[in-house]
């Protein structure tokens, strides 16, 4: 654990488990009962902590995990023997026996990945369960969808790797709904021409956060991967997903380390970026970029204090963060300053504080640092 936590906390992160679970709930009711969530809990969870979160989400009705490697797989593997454990990238070839050792569900794109498992389980006298990732216009991971019937006879002829699913990836549900339905229907075509949908015997996915915008439910699709929403944060503004009203599950703060009053004209932290019009009360915050705070969100961003957005003078440095706190009066050393989350009536979402640094959500959560404790609710999600 981080052996600062019994001394103060100058910048934390509040993880409220209790709204992961409602989230997930939540995104269960929009599905037909039958519809397998596969939790997406790559990067540590979102930065959100992996073992807080698998642990919570065990107990919430998630079906299956979803993670980026083997590393990571291990951490899940460790908190719950048997559930199915799907690995996103590609395997590198000495992590391949690993795949044995913790039981994993290896995502495939080539007959050479499918050579280096038969190996591997043969040697183990087991078989090894895959899902066939189909590329239907991401361009990344995944077998190329034309040649996508060739390796799923190569999977179907082989001893020791069984096909458990078929998936394919959306490059832009976020912001081209036409290219998506392109790439739904090119991966519908895959399995139809294989004849693969048989949805009892195997996990047909698509769908990301935004996609389930457009989920459709008279379609082989038996699964769905969620990991933005399930934080509570919609993958874009104005998403039709606001009707599943997900809950803020990260906060962020820090503290008020000096307040003092700068005469007019004086120059605000490296590069003198802002140079202050009028005698202004600032706040030294205790918390920069090597917390996680970007620094393209210099002279951008706000904090709240006493629930008032207080806005962000000059660069962010690496452990001092400097905000105008003229409209606030009585700002006391040792106070509270939300980077991201509710003060009051005050709210900063994550796509706010994004925004104001060039980046996404998904950044943004993977950026905040390990100096910075992570401290958790654990109210029941009821
Ligand atoms: C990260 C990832 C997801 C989850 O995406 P969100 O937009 O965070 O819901 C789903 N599928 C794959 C293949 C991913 O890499």
């Amino acid at each position: 654990m981080n052996p600062t936590t019994t001394l103060p906390l100058r910048c934390w992160a509040e993880i409220d488990l209790g709204a992961l679970e409602r989230n997930l709930k939540r995104i269960r009711q929009e599905l037909p009962a039958h519809i397998k969530y596969v939790a997406v809990v790559k990067a540590d969870a979102y930065g959100h902590g992996l073992h807080q979160t698998v642990a919570r989400l065990m107990h919430s009705g998630a079906d299956y995990f979803a993670v980026a490697n083997i590393t990571e797989a291990a951490a899940v593997r460790e908190l719950g023997p048997g559930w199915p454990i799907l690995v996103l990238g590609p395997l590198l070839p000495d992590e391949d026996r690993h795949v044995v050792e913790y039981d994993l569900i290896p995502a495939i794109s080539s007959a050479a990945e499918v050579e280096r498992l038969e190996r591997v389980a043969a040697a183990a006298g087991r078989t090894i369960q895959v899902h066939l990732k189909v590329d239907t216009g991401m361009g990344r991971a995944g077998v190329w969808h034309a040649e996508a019937p060739t390796l799923l006879s190569r999977l179907r002829a082989s001893r020791y790797v069984a096909l458990a699913g078929v998936f394919t990836h959306f490059s832009s549900a976020d912001t081209d709904p036409a290219f998506t339905e392109q790439q739904r229907k090119v991966f519908l075509g895959v399995l139809a021409h294989c004849a693969v949908a048989d949805p009892s015997r195997l996990l047909i996915h698509a769908d990301n956060s935004a996609g389930l915008e457009s989920f459709s439910t008279d379609s082989p699709f038996n699964a769905v991967r969620v990991g933005l929403l399930q934080f509570g944060i919609l993958p874009y503004e104005n998403s039709l997903l606001a009707r599943v009203h997900p809950e803020p599950v990260f906060s962020f703060h820090t503290r008020v380390g000096l307040v003092k009053t700068v005469p007019a004209g004086t120059g605000i932290s490296y590069g003198r970026t802002h140079v202050v019009a009028r005698e202004t009360r600032i706040a030294v915050l205790t918390a920069g970029y090597g917390d996680g705070i970007p620094r393209a969100s210099s002279n951008r961003a706000s904090v709240l204090i006493r629930g008032q957005r207080c806005p962000v003078l000059g660069r962010v440095t690496m452990d001092q963060t400097i905000v105008d706190v003229s409209g606030v009066p009585g700002v006391e050393v040792g106070e509270q300053a939300t980077l991201v989350g509710r003060q009051g009536e005050g709210r900063i979402s994550v796509a706010e504080f994004s925004q104001w640094g060039d980046t996404i959500p998904w950044e943004t959560l993977t950026s905040v640092t390990k100096r910075v404790a992570r401290i958790y609710r654990t109210g029941l999600g009821l």
